[in-house]
């Protein structure tokens, strides 16, 4: 429930004076719908007015003048400015607008009337001496000139809604906000001379200059470290009452250890790691909430293999879910075998499964048969029954909606009193400093290491221009074995002009090389997997995709990558892409086009990737770099959308929060002292309520 002394603050936006049916839809657009929204809002910027004369004026800034009416000019032609010539004693000044204001102007401000007058000063071309201000921000009479104010705090505007009406609004908006009982430890915002929270919004909204506006500043500091608060208290509860769950008891046994044996290979030391904590997971009793993250090719499908083989030796049922019918494919062919060898029965069941064929499958994972599903979308179906579902794996998690994890998570035994238990697997590279705000409900599970015999893949950046002869060498290649990957960005996948390229090229490199293949995301799913399946059977030598491949294929012999527009793609992107090859014997190569000229900063980022290797370490450097935008595809991944709170100038901010916030919750876990309620309703006012937190799994 809400408490009553925040009622002001979530009321609608149309409450506040001055907001009526046409403006309400503007400020919900900049802001949102509530005054809340309004009060969050921090300024972008300041306009600092100096007072000065026309012949000190300098061109594009923003001056006061105090002149005399000297003649209005109306216009001559219909759609023409009207204009007033202005004097101030050193020279001429012309004062222009655009839109029918003249007769009122004239009444206003007549001829020889004193006015004080402000906005940016402009020379147009070709009037070298006539300096001119277009709608004056301010003009009013003489003896009010100090109304004007020096310094202005500027917001975001729409067309209808200047800045400085919506200035008003967040002012109005700031007087509705109550001073709260205070949450933070005073110890350290006294360390850190922070401010109390009403203070600090009133500062958030009255700059006094450029440093008050930077994400560091004390009063912003204080307010992201709140909304950082508030979201991880939110995360740290989810995980408590998840932990409050029991899980199925699952040791580990002989089943895995001869699946070990069995690889082809020695696990490597961040694997053995990653299972060793699963394992503590499947014997704690409670159930198990685990990310598992590694580079794509780190190896994460046999640590979850094994840990299927745990569940299959304790008479549990696992599920192993992945979002395309390929993946799910080479999953399936990667541990069905091993696991077969053992005497366990491992099933595929995707969309394709249907008739007799399907119900068959069905009554084997319904009576116990089969020890262990791999699938689709196809797994959380309503008629799919497991007998005794311990243990579901997702891959690529962030491709799910929570609502689809839990769905397979629901499907446990009924008259069991454990949860199944969770291993989510994602390749993005979240770099260490935000992996607390995108899985801080999660234990996490670094695979960090690569197996060993990788050969780097050589990577360089190429001008567009060069295609020829790229293909030229790619024509070699080919000749001699190789398949390439051809990768063309889509902006979305409904984008009709980037599909075309992709198909007019596609159609180009037909007629200079042999087995071209096309595959995008607006093809039905049977015909794409069936493109990538000659693909991968290597009758496809040139797989032209825009970027459905970008997720977990595995075609150990493609050894290229040409991936075109390469500065549309975030740099973690890019690197997954590259990830795709060197992972045969051949020496492979990605190449990244560009359009040139190719700036300075999306220059330092080709070469972030040129010189690592490292998921990890590209984000963590891609971070630094960051302009705007989100270059590491953060959104996609999950990310939260933060009101106040900079992921990366709070960096410092997010481990001190999920720090206290597990301190809090030790100490008072249903947060009912009195500071606990005043976090409670700082969870409200940001929106993290523990229901609300991502990567729910259930
Ligand atoms: P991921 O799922 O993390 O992308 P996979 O589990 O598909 O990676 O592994 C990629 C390839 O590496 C597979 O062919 C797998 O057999 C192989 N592999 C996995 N672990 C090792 C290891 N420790 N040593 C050598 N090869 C390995
Ligand atoms: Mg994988």
């Amino acid at each position: 429930m809400r408490p009553e002394i925040l009622f002001p603050l979530f009321s609608s936006v149309s409450t506040l004076k001055g907001v009526g049916p046409r403006v309400a839809p503007l400020v919900e657009k900049l802001a949102g719908p509530i005054v809340r929204d309004v009060l969050f809002t921090a300024p972008t910027g300041l306009i600092r007015r100096s007072v000065t004369t026309v012949d000190q004026a300098v061109e594009g800034q923003v001056q006061t003048f105090v002149v005399t009416i000297d003649a209005h000019q109306p216009p001559h032609r219909l759609g023409h400015p009207w204009k007033i010539r202005a004097w101030d004693g050193t020279g001429f000044l012309t004062l222009i607008w655009f839109k029918g204001h003249g007769p009122h102007l004239e009444r206003q401000h007549p001829k020889g009337a004193r006015r004080a007058v402000s906005g940016k000063v402009e020379r147009p071309e070709g009037f070298a001496s006539e300096l001119q201000i277009a709608h004056p921000d301010y003009i009013v009479a003489e003896d009010r000139a100090a109304d004007i104010p020096e310094v202005e705090t500027v917001y975001p505007a729409t067309a209808g809604l200047p800045s400085r009406t919506f200035r008003k609004f967040a002012l109005e908006a700031l007087e509705r906000a109550p001073e709260l009982p205070e949450w933070q430890d005073s110890a350290w915002r006294e360390r850190e001379r922070l401010p109390g929270w009403r203070e600090a919004l009133a500062a958030l909204h009255a700059p006094a200059s450029e440093a008050d506006l930077s994400p560091l500043a004390r009063p912003r500091r204080r307010l992201a470290y709140d909304e950082l608060l508030a979201h991880q208290l939110a995360l740290a509860q989810r995980k408590a009452s998840r932990r409050a769950h029991p899980g199925p008891l699952i040791p580990a046994g002989s089943l895995s250890e001869a699946a070990e044996k069995a690889l082809p290979f020695k696990l490597t030391g961040a694997q053995i790691r990653s299972l060793s904590e699963i394992r503590g997971d499947l014997l704690s009793g409670e159930r198990m909430s685990r990310l598992l993250q590694g580079d794509v090719g780190s190896g994460k499908t046999v640590v979850a293999m094994l840990a299927m083989a745990d569940a299959a030796g304790a008479g549990l049922q696992s599920a192993l879910m992945a979002p395309t019918e390929i993946l799910a494919r080479q999953h399936f062919e990667t541990i069905a075998a091993p696991l077969e060898a053992l005497g366990l029965s491992v099933i595929l069941l995707t969309g394709r499964d249907k008739g007799a064929g399907r119900t068959a499958k069905l009554a084997g994972l319904a009576d116990g048969t089969h020890h262990i599903a791999v699938g689709t979308h196809a797994l959380f179906q309503d008629d799919v029954v497991f007998k005794a579902l311990a243990l579901t794996i997702i891959d690529e998690q962030h491709r799910f909606g929570v609502n689809e994890r839990r769905r397979l998570q629901d499907k446990g035994p009924p008259d069991v009193d454990w949860g199944v238990h969770l291993l989510a697997m994602s390749a993005t590279p979240i770099p260490r400093t935000l992996e607390l705000t995108v899985f801080g409900d999660l234990d996490v599970s670094r695979i960090d290491e690569k197996p060993p015999g990788r050969t780097p893949v050589a990577t360089r950046a190429a001008p567009t221009p060069r295609v020829p002869e790229i293909v030229e060498r790619l024509r070699a290649a080919i000749a001699s074995g190789a398949q390439a990957f051809w990768i063309c960005p889509l902006v979305s996948e409904s984008d009709k002009v980037d599909l075309r390229a992709a198909e007019d090229r596609a159609a180009d490199l037909a007629r200079h090389l042999p087995g071209v293949g096309l595959v995008h995301g607006q093809m039905p799913p049977a015909e794409k997997d069936a493109v990538m399946q000659r693909f991968v059977d290597g009758e496809v030598s040139v797989l032209v995709a825009t970027t459905v491949v970008e997720v977990g294929v595995n075609v150990p012999n493609a050894s290229i990558m040409v991936i075109e527009h390469a500065d549309r793609f975030g740099l973690a992107q890019l690197h997954q892409l590259r990830g795709r090859v060197g992972r045969g014997t051949r020496e492979s190569s990605c190449v990244l086009l560009y359009d040139p000229p190719l700036s300075e900063v999306a220059q330092k980022r080709l070469d972030i990737l040129r010189r690592s290797d490292d998921g990890f370490e590209i984000a963590e450097k891609d971070l630094e770099l960051r302009g705007g935008g989100d270059p590491l595809g953060l959104k996609q991944s999950g990310f939260p959308a933060y009101r106040l709170a900079d992921p990366v100038a709070h960096r410092d901010l997010i481990a001190v929060a999920a720090d206290d916030a597990r301190l809090i919750l030790a100490r008072d876990p249903e947060l009912a002292s009195p500071r606990g309620q005043a976090l409670r309703m700082l969870q409200e006012l940001f929106d993290w309520k523990p229901a609300s937190s991502l990567n729910e799994a259930g």
